[in-house]
């Protein structure tokens, strides 16, 4: 049992004090887990685009000063009261929804938008007593959907930890706690391509790789990767993707080109970019009749998505996904026995890693639009 049980722990946090400014690490409190409340220590995070949104606070509400941070693995330091099924030592992945077990979404084998533990970007504080369990002398800072990675040690809520094979190596999964997950399971929980059908797919971070990897699991035939950025077709290579649109290179929308190549248009798409035009040619490009368009990209607050209704009465069919479905509790242990079994690979969508000191390398690299996951390491 570790020595801090029920004291407040000195730790240091990667501290966003106002968007779009360099983190800085500062030394914060972080007070013992309330009810239903877990304490973890990261050991490893990485950086997702959606970290990127709400620090920079563009198109999303600003809320800070704020610990950003969703994607990592850690280790249960210590429980609050009512947290029966971990307990200190256990292995945990973070994730930014969660599974309270309870709701009308939990018992539902359809949904994973749990009523209690859904993503609130907005939200600062722990559900339990609308308060922060991070401060810099004595003064509150924000947590980030729920999770709060950057930062050597912090609370989350039970219902937001998975508890994952301990044999797992945690600087590896890690990014199964979001990116991966959410765009691997976009296809094969959402869009549901069949064997031998064709797939677009829109932006190729590292969500859309692992749709991509989704997509040649699901055995599609055609993967038709979209991007505006060209250095990432080289990339996506090594993710079954086998044909390349940069909508750059043509003077038509981007949704006729893909109709062009495959006489009327794709079985399924899957939207990972988070940019409106992106969201609305992933769906006018699925074929009629019964195309499907999954959008999981996360959009500026303002955007507004727009299409005629025909493409709809057409028979093509638009949906969305947190998490690519998956329940945070219930299903993410099996996506990393997935990677312990060798199905699903997960070294090739991590590209750098950085000690916690050089944290801000990390967002310069995704700014620049280079490589995939960057590694945070909490230990160097
Ligand atoms: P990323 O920045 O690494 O990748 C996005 C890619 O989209 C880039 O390669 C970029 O060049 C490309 N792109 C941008 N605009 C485009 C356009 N108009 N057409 C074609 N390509 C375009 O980001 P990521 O980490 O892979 O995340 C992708 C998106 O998924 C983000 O919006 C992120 O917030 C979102 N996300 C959603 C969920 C969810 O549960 N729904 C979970 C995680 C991430
Ligand atoms: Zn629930």
């Amino acid at each position: 049992m570790s020595t801090n049980v029920g004291q407040v722990i000195r730790c240091k946090a990667a501290v966003a004090w106002e968007a779009g400014k360099p983190l800085v690490i500062e030394e914060v409190e972080v007070a013992p887990p309330e009810k239903m409340e877990v304490r973890i220590k990261i050991l490893f995070t990485s950086l997702c685009h959606t970290d990127v949104y709400f620090w920079e606070a563009k198109g999303q509400n600003p809320v800070f000063p704020r610990i950003l941070g969703h994607e990592a693995g850690g280790i249960v330091e210590s429980v609050g009261e009512g947290v029966t099924d971990l307990q200190p030592g256990d292995h945990v992945l973070p994730v930014f929804t969660g599974e309270c077990r309870e709701c009308a979404h939990c018992k539902s084998e359809e949904s994973n938008m749990c009523d209690l533990l859904r993503i609130n970007t907005d939200r600062g504080v722990m559900i339990h007593d609308q308060k922060s369990r991070f401060s810099i002398n004595g003064k509150p800072v924000f947590h980030f959907v729920g999770t709060s990675t950057f930062s050597e040690y912090t609370v989350v809520h039970v219902g937001c930890l998975a508890k994952i094979n301990p044999l797992a190596p945690l600087d590896k999964v890690c990014v199964l706690s979001c990116g991966i997950s959410t765009g691997l399971g976009a296809t094969l929980n959402v869009a549901k391509p069949k064997k031998g059908s064709s797939v677009a797919i829109f932006g190729l971070g590292a969500v859309g790789l692992a749709a991509a990897e989704g997509a040649r699991i699901a055995g599609a035939s055609r993967i038709i990767g979209v991007d505006l950025n060209a250095n990432r077709f080289e990339l996506a290579k090594k993710f079954g993707v086998t044909e390349f649109v940069n909508p750059k290179d043509y003077t038509k929308p981007v949704q006729e080109v893909i109709a062009e190549m495959t006489n009327g248009g794709v079985d399924r798409s899957v939207e990972c970019t988070g940019h409106i035009d992106a969201m609305i040619s992933a769906f006018e490009c699925v074929h009629d009749g019964w195309g499907v368009a999954v959008l999981v990209g996360v959009p500026h607050k303002d955007a507004v998505f727009k299409t005629s209704p025909v493409n709809l009465l057409n028979e093509r069919t638009l949906k969305g996904t947190f998490f690519g479905n998956y329940k945070p509790r219930s299903d993410l242990p099996s996506v990393v026995e997935k990677y312990m079994n060798k199905e699903l690979e997960v070294e090739k969508f991590i590209t750098h890693e950085v000690p916690f000191a050089e944290i801000n390398k990390a967002f310069d690299l995704m700014l620049k639009g280079e490589g995939l996951r960057c590694i945070i390491r909490m230990d160097s």
